[in-house]
């Protein structure tokens, strides 16, 4: 499949990366235009703040908030897909979940665990920077994963939400999850 990485700023290498070893097509998006070639999107991690501005000025925002193609945020991406967001205005309105930015920042900035994901065998390699978590989901929000009570993982339809950062390891599954689950199940189940 065509993946797109939204290349605007932050860790789009890595998530080209990881969608060729998952044994798929990655494309640089930087133009809204190329939305039209891929079959699914990454938001990636770096500074959600900039990416949204950056997103406004390029049109990004307008066409994604109407486009319906399947959407993996990571971190900055996740903070960026929510329909709520602590203390500031949401941006795509598309996974319907309440995040806070940088709320594993205080104590620890950063940490590594391996975690259960829901719908994936093994346990994945996280690396949290700064971090996001969900604080609570609304319905038709499936959540995938917590550290203790934080949920860093969700799925709703064909958007993925995830508070770290799996591009930063060799761990190709969620990469692997999104294409062959979520975006697959889109095209067998919504594109006629
Ligand atoms: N703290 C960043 C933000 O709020 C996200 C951190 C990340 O993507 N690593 O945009």
């Amino acid at each position: 499949m065509r993946i797109g990485v939204l290349g605007l700023q932050g860790a789009i290498r890595e998530h080209l990366n990881h969608i060729n070893h998952a044994g798929h097509e990655g494309i640089v998006i930087k133009k809204v235009e190329q939305l039209e070639g891929i079959d699914g999107l990454v938001l990636p991690g770096g500074e959600s703040t900039t990416m949204r501005r950056l997103m406004d000025l390029y049109g990004f925002t307008e066409a994604l908030r109407e486009s319906e193609i399947p959407m993996y945020g990571t971190c900055a991406g996740l903070i960026l897909l929510a329909t709520e967001v602590v203390s500031q205005e949401s941006h795509l309105n598309k996974l319907d979940v309440c995040v806070e930015r940088n709320s594993f920042g205080r104590q620890v900035d950063s940490f590594e665990q391996f975690l259960e994901v829901k719908g994936i065998e093994e346990k994945v390699n996280a690396v949290f920077i700064r971090a996001p978590h969900i604080e609570y989901v609304n319905d038709g929000v499936e959540i995938l994963s917590k550290v203790e009570d934080r949920i860093v993982a969700v799925r709703q339809n064909q958007y993925l939400g995830i508070s770290f950062h799996p591009e930063l390891t060799d761990d190709y599954k969620i990469m692997k999850y999104f294409i062959e689950e979520i975006v697959a199940q889109y095209q067998t189940e919504y594109i006629k």
